[in-house]
């Protein structure tokens, strides 16, 4: 039985995680955004209604998404548990959820708050690309160059609407003003568990579901940390300072020799020869190696 909110700003890897705990532990996702876009796919009258408010970064009405919340929750596969992913999303849904969740005899276990630095928000959100037939989230900045279909089923990856930048920013905003509230409501029923959402994806989700497993703990209190913190931390040190050394230390030693432009060329083609050069000592060493033989050979011939 797994009862939990995931709670965290959009772009913060809930439905990703979601997906991963339901195919775990069998438990449903439920995504009120998921719900809305089937809504708005089938056209039905209430899609319609929340289409304007979701392509403008907007929330769409409590009772719209309540509705869908209740009628899913209220399906048999629910029964054993459920992961609620974006819902919910401001106080007056958390005391719906509380009041709906008595009702089914069903009271929520923990609330996971993914906890995620607004630059990789702005930077995942931007660059997700999905699955029209799977589902499967793809980022472009972690995508193989060039690829433009999923690597399960070939389909043309697609873009949400309101990933767009410029929807991006209000409702990083709109998370801000409306949800984070949320994260101080749960602590104060002592519910809420903050896990390290930045990282390895599945190192992210050995945090959550130890974060989901954990029983008894005052659950205030429990921060589920990423373990490697120290080492991810100066490897990210690493890669920061690799990455603009080579823009900008190439440059600076260019300058340093004469700040020309033939300078450049030579160093290109400097950089040029020392990798074949490197690429040469194999042979060399094989060379040698075949050296070291010889000898043993030649006093066989002289027989
Ligand atoms: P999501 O897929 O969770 O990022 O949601 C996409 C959009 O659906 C949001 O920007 C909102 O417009 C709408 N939405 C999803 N969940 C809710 C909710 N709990 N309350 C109001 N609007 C929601």
């Amino acid at each position: 039985m797994m009862r939990i909110v995931l709670l965290g700003a959009p772009g913060s890897g809930k439905g990703t995680q979601a997906q991963r705990l339901q195919a775990k532990y069998g438990v449903p996702q439920v995504s009120s955004g998921d719900l809305l876009r089937e809504a708005v796919a089938q056209g039905t009258e209430l899609g319609l209604k929340a289409k304007s408010v979701m392509d403008a970064g907007q929330l769409v009405s409590d009772d719209i998404v309540l509705g869908l919340i209740r009628q899913r929750l209220s399906r048999p596969d629910a029964a054993k548990g459920f992961i609620l992913d974006g819902f919910p999303r401001n106080i007056d849904q958390a005391n719906s959820l509380h009041a709906l969740l008595e009702d089914l005899g069903q009271p929520l276990d923990a609330v996971l708050l993914l906890d995620v630095r607004h630059s990789t928000l702005m930077e995942r959100l931007a660059g997700r690309r999905i699955c029209p037939k799977c589902g499967t989230v793809y980022n472009v900045h972690s995508m193989a160059p060039g690829a433009t279909g999923c690597s399960k089923d070939g389909a043309e990856l697609f873009q949400r609407p309101d990933d767009k930048e410029a929807v991006i920013g209000k409702r990083l905003e709109v998370y801000e003003q409306q949800t984070r509230p949320l994260v101080q409501h749960y602590a104060k029923l002592n519910l809420l568990r903050t896990v390290a959402g930045e990282g390895e994806l599945e190192d992210v989700f050995q945090r959550m579901e130890s974060a989901a497993l954990t029983r008894g703990a005052p659950a205030g209190k429990v921060k589920v940390r990423a373990r490697k913190v120290a080492r991810s931390k100066s490897s990210k040190r690493k890669t920061a300072a690799k990455k603009p050394s080579t823009k900008s230390q190439a440059p600076a030693k260019r300058k340093s020799v004469s700040g020309s432009a033939k300078s450049k060329s030579k160093s290109k083609v400097a950089r040029r020869k020392a990798v074949p050069a490197k690429a040469k000592a194999k042979p060399a060493s094989k060379k040698a190696q075949r050296k070291a033989k010889a000898p043993a050979k030649r006093p066989a011939r002289k027989k």
